[in-house]
């Protein structure tokens, strides 16, 4: 056994749970003291240029919960969650020479706005600080790829049948073994309150798709329910373009969003259904699932910034309309396309829309209206409870013609409306009381 040295001190951010996670199993193995932190970065709460919050109510509740649950969990191993609502980088500056840091751990992000986050805290800390960084949110670790992330193929289905072919799957890694009692801070911390970062508290709406609650518990929940209690996994290639229910399809993206769940969890337990339960192709169509989730944050790492651009990967060169007014009936679901404004308005009370109705309000924002497709990014990163900035602005570049889609579809949405909502009984649901609240 390795002698343990030093203080270590674990950033965590889009990777809220203490099972399967690099940086807590090494940290607790290599060092004497462990200690953790999560910022509610006040940029995440502020407004956008568009006019409306970077981070709304639905999302901030859930992550309110997840950290709630991480703290627990963390303390059940002796080790204590610092929760602040300040910039990290003031934070961990902080705390770091607070605690005598030797060792500094997070998962590494890439995208602009969180790599700047970590380059400022990285200025600030002492240069003395050994830093340790990994790549936890992935399925396939960029270290079993078969190419270099700069070589990912632009297709999906070549990206897929390589990583299929030729990468490996790691395992889990497990729950470390809990640390000596002293290894606790005597403060205790508190999250701050949905008021307190400038949002309004709300009731979950009656007809929400999903009661979500955040936390690693509750994933685990969900996951024991859809594959072990019910066994839906065993339908989920006929029933995953559902609208209606809650278990059309896995919900597991608000908490593979934040981390509560890593894809690597869900990826062995749907070998281990399929020794145990059954293995048809609706349980390698949520492996297949998990693969898009991993090519879109290929692609980001590949292209870098122009995922944000109106040109996106492409470069394309399209004429955009930029009309306030346009944006706002699309926004608040009172379109003249009553299936787009059901996905609209369901967004809009919960926080949640389908993949299928996803895909339509993007195409109708994109392609029937051409409105600049970044504000209506936005505005899912705003409202979505399960935003992620690699898989949302990857299928939204993908559905607005300026990204991976090699034969750049334009969705009929009447036609879709009918296939997927013959009866109409998910348009009436959310159609019948269309006020914006
Ligand atoms: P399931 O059907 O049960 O799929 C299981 C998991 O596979 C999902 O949780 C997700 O992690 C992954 N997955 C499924 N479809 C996709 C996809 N098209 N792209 C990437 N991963 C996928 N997903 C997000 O997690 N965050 C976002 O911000 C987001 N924004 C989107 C924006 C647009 C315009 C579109 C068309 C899709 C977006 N998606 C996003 C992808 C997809 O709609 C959701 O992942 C899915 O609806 C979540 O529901 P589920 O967990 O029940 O999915």
């Amino acid at each position: 056994m390795q002698t343990k040295k030093g203080n270590a001190l674990i950033w965590f951010r889009h990777d809220l749970r203490i099972s399967d996670h690099e940086a807590l199993f090494h940290a607790t193995n290599r060092h004497q003291k462990v200690v953790a932190y999560y910022s509610f970065d006040p940029a995440h709460y502020a407004n956008t240029k568009w006019g409306f919050k970077k981070t709304e109510r639905f999302r901030a509740q859930f992550l309110i919960e997840s950290v709630q649950q991480l703290q627990k969990d963390l303390a059940q191993l002796n080790i204590s969650l610092i929760i602040e609502n300040r910039a990290p980088a003031e934070g961990l500056s902080y705390w770091t020479q607070e605690l005598g840091t030797t060792d500094f751990y997070f998962q590494t992000e890439w995208t602009s706005e969180e790599e700047h986050c970590s380059q400022e805290v990285e200025k600030k800390l002492n240069p003395n600080i050994s830093i340790h960084q990994f790549y936890g949110q992935f399925l396939f670790h960029p270290k079993d790829l078969p190419f270099h992330f700069s070589s990912t193929p632009e297709v999906f289905t070549v990206f897929r049948k390589k990583c299929e072919k030729y990468a490996t799957i790691d395992p889990c890694l497990p729950t470390p073994q809990a640390m000596e009692k002293s290894n606790l801070l005597e403060q205790t911390f508190h999250c701050p309150s949905l008021a307190d970062l400038g949002l309004t508290s709300f009731e979950k709406h009656p007809n929400t798709a999903f009661p979500f609650k955040g936390g690693s518990a509750a994933a685990q929940e969900r996951l024991d329910h859809y594959f072990w209690k019910s066994k839906k996994l065993s339908f989920y290639k006929q029933t995953r373009n559902g609208l209606l229910g809650k278990d059309y399809s896995s919900k597991f993206s608000a908490w593979l969003a934040n981390g509560s769940l890593s894809a690597k969890e869900i990826y062995w337990q749907i070998k281990k259904y399929e020794q145990e339960v059954a293995k048809n192709q609706s349980t390698y169509w949520l492996i297949f699932e998990l693969i898009w989730r991993d090519f879109f944050k290929y692609i980001s790492l590949k292209h870098g910034t122009k995922i944000f651009k109106l040109g996106g990967i492409l470069n394309k060169n399209y004429e955009w309309q930029n009309s306030a007014h346009e944006f706002k009936v699309w926004a608040e679901g009172k379109t003249p396309e009553p299936f787009v404004n059901a996905n609209m308005i369901e967004l809009n009370k919960t926080g949640w829309m389908s993949n299928r109705g996803r895909q339509n309000v993007a195409s109708y924002l994109a392609k029937n209206i051409e409105l600049d497709w970044r504000i209506g990014a936005a505005y899912f990163e705003a409202m979505l409870l399960d935003y992620d900035v690699h898989s949302n602005y990857g299928n939204w570049l993908y559905v607005s013609g300026v990204g991976n889609d090699p034969r750049d579809r334009k969705f009929n949405v009447s036609l879709q409306a009918e296939r997927y909502d013959t009866n109409g009984k998910f348009q009436r649901l959310w159609n019948q009381n269309t006020l914006f609240e």
